[in-house]
């Protein structure tokens, strides 16, 4: 076979049980198992450059939802938290990256057709690229356009929407795909009682008579490691916080809504259905929360939570 050409932004060297392989050698069969049924958990990190060097923000916990992913789909994931995240610091510091994104994938890649997984080999893998700002790089000051999905996020009792499962994303992909084709850059799906749940790959929060406002679990949401970052910072900052059912006009009277999420950090929305959301651009509240959070990942700010990882430069590296 030709070798592969890295087309995607993933850097040279992916950690595949174990074992750091080459980019072009990491491949799956077609007659896996989850190329048929998304039979797939994953995650998805940041590592930031901070002045004493790369630090990956809040690794443990995004390690323990990826196992706990695995158990509820019954997948033998053979590492512990610990063994994930020192191969998480390993491959990033293998790559000479100071920033990446990191990808942790668990899947059934064994060969095996019919629903049922059977015993086709589980495998992990840990692959890094560099991703810029996921909403557009302005998307961080002047916020984004969005839409309410016409899609429904999945109810609990449908798909587990505690588990980030590859399965999951093909509803995220509708979402995604009809906003994008109406020119905007992101959809709200509500859940199935028509309470606001979340963005494709985002949690969201509203602000209303300076009062925090997101969705409980109870409306099928991803619970998002980004979310817990911001309700801590903001009751550090003093602010109310309300997890609780939202009804859709909520969008439309709030102050300020917000997304969040590893990839979309903190990320502003302006207006919803074409209606303007506050002042049209960053509230004063999203502000805050958004430096505080974007000052503690980059090492700028102290971070009195734990949450940082720093990743050793490898010997011999260029500084
Ligand atoms: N909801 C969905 C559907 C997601 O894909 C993500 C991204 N993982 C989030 C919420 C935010 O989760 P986190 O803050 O842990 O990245």
């Amino acid at each position: 076979m030709a070798a592969m050409s890295n087309t995607t932004g993933a850097t040279q060297k992916i950690w595949r049980d174990g074992v750091l392989v080459d980019f072009s050698e990491c491949t799956i069969h077609v007659m896996s198992h989850v190329v048929h049924y998304g039979s797939s958990v994953f995650e998805g990190i940041r590592c930031y450059e901070t002045p004493s060097g790369g630090a990956v923000f809040r690794l443990r916990d995004h390690m323990r939802r990826l196992v706990d992913s695995a158990k509820i789909y019954r997948m033998d994931l053979r590492y512990s938290v610990d063994e994930l995240c020192s191969a998480v610091v390993d491959t990033i510091a293998a790559n000479e990256l100071k920033e990446c994104y990191i990808r942790p994938l668990v899947a059934r890649t064994g060969m095996q057709m019919g629903v049922h997984p059977g015993n086709a080999p589980v495998e992990t893998f840990i692959i890094c690229w560099i991703w810029g700002r996921y909403l557009g790089e302005e998307a961080l000051e002047r916020g984004v356009d969005v839409r309410v999905s016409s899609w429904r996020r999945a109810a609990g009792s449908t798909f587990p929407t505690m588990a980030k499962a590859g399965g999951n994303y093909l509803s995220s992909q509708l979402t995604k795909m009809e906003a994008k084709v109406d020119d905007y850059v992101e959809g709200i799906m509500l859940d199935v009682n028509g309470h606001i749940s979340e963005g494709s790959g985002e949690n969201l929060f509203l602000v209303k008579d300076g009062v925090l406002y997101t969705s409980s679990i109870a409306s099928g949401i991803l619970q998002g490691i980004t979310r817990n970052s911001v309700m801590r910072i903001a009751k550090d900052l003093g602010v109310e916080i309300r997890e609780t059912p939202l009804p859709r006009e909520m969008l439309y009277i709030a102050d300020e809504v917000f997304f969040c999420g590893t990839a979309a950090e903190l990320t502003p929305v302006r207006s919803i259905d074409r209606i303007t959301v506050g002042e049209g651009h960053r509230g004063p509240l999203t502000k805050a929360i958004q430096q505080r959070y974007l000052g503690i990942a980059a090492g700028r700010i102290p971070d009195p939570y734990g949450w940082l990882t720093p990743v050793p430069v490898p010997a011999g590296a260029a500084k």
